[in-house]
């Protein structure tokens, strides 16, 4: 099992952890998920990739060569908290919950055209996930950009 890091590695996320891997996300985790592969693709995805394979399954979880992290729980919260313990905080801003993409900043002209007019006139803050080009600004996504910043000042 890998030991706590200052920040936490990228992960790869097994079937059955859907939810975990957008609560991740959504806490700054690069938290790929496949649901669609065999164990033998998922490993070989891990060890390519370098990113600890999280899975419910113990079968799995246990193969040589493999850096994996085990989930008991059935329960989101405690699963979070068994990524946190065992992993460290992710220490970095929150992903796109749908597509595990990073995020850039946009400044007001280039978010202009890609959101609406009411939105380019009252806000002065956007953000944009690079690989599905969807953009945000304070109000339904950013809570969790606001926990971010909270988490990096500490
Ligand atoms: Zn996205």
């Amino acid at each position: 099992m890998p030991k706590p890091q200052a920040k936490a590695p990228p992960l790869l996320i097994d079937a059955m952890l859907g939810t975990l891997a957008r609560r991740l996300r959504w806490l700054g985790y690069d938290a790929e998920y496949r649901n669609d592969l065999p164990d033998e693709e998922m490993i070989a995805i891990a060890n390519e990739s370098g990113r600890v394979l999280v899975t419910r399954d113990r079968v799995l979880a246990g193969r040589r060569g493999l850096s994996s992290l085990f989930i008991v729980s059935q329960e989101l919260e405690e699963q979070v908290q068994a990524v946190v313990d065992t992993l460290g905080l992710a220490h970095a801003p929150a992903r796109c919950t749908a597509c595990n993409g990073d995020l850039d900043p946009l400044t007001v002209q280039q978010a202009m055209p890609l959101v609406p007019p009411y939105v380019a006139r009252t806000q002065t803050e956007f953000v944009q996930y690079r690989r599905c080009a969807r953009v945000y600004w304070p109000g339904s996504h950013w809570p969790a950009l606001q926990a971010w910043r909270q988490i990096s000042q500490e």
